[in-house]
């Protein structure tokens, strides 16, 4: 018998692109807004930058033609999942507009939605948090081409939503980003 209150079988997917600097917040903002889907039902997957790097793109360094393929290969794994009404959170840096720009058209000629949320924390702070240590190897030489160091970042001009997390706790952040979703119809 079918429960009069279930829910619908299937649920809207989509894509939630989280693009920034190096600890800007990305990563956390993805796995705690996951946890509160999950919580609520949704199917979510949260892919991880590392994670896919060694998995689907090992093959790939970070010269600008690398990172910009990463970046496609990254958002065709998405749009595949998002469509099959799986919740995708994308935490990985992404710093060039035009690879944005193909990955938000791939789900739009696939009619799956998708939302570019800039996790906008500056430099200086990302630098002190420096989460993985990267920014203190490349002040001392032993790294090059470190996004928005130096290496290109180009700013999202006007993103879904813009993440200030240097003025707010990761709760406050997630909350902003849950009613993002909610507003889509993806929560
Ligand atoms: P990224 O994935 O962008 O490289 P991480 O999420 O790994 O960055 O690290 C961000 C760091 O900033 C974490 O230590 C986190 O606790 C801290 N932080 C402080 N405030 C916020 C916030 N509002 N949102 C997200 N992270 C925050």
């Amino acid at each position: 018998m079918t429960e009069p209150n279930a829910g619908p079988v299937t649920r809207q997917g989509g894509t939630v692109w989280l693009t920034g600097l190096p600890s800007a917040g990305k990563t956390t903002i993805a796995l705690s807004l996951a946890e509160r889907l999950r919580a609520d039902g949704h199917r979510v997957q949260v892919l991880d930058g590392d994670e896919l790097r060694a998995a689907l793109s090992a093959d790939l360094g970070f010269s600008k033609e690398d990172r910009d393929t990463n970046v496609r290969r990254t958002g065709y794994v998405a749009g595949l999942l998002a469509g099959h009404g799986v919740t995708v959170l994308v935490p990985v840096i992404a710093p060039y507009a035009a690879s944005r720009a193909a990955v938000r058209e791939q789900h739009a000629e696939r009619g799956v939605p998708y939302l570019e949320v800039h996790v906008a924390t500056p430099v200086k702070v990302c630098a002190a948090r420096d989460v993985k240590g990267l920014y203190a190897k490349q002040a001392a030489g032993l790294l090059h081409g470190l996004t928005g160091v130096d290496d290109l970042y180009e700013e999202p001009v006007a993103p879904d939503l813009r993440i200030h997390t240097q003025d707010e706790t990761v709760e406050d952040s997630v909350r902003r980003l849950h009613t993002l979703l909610t507003a889509g119809g993806l929560s």
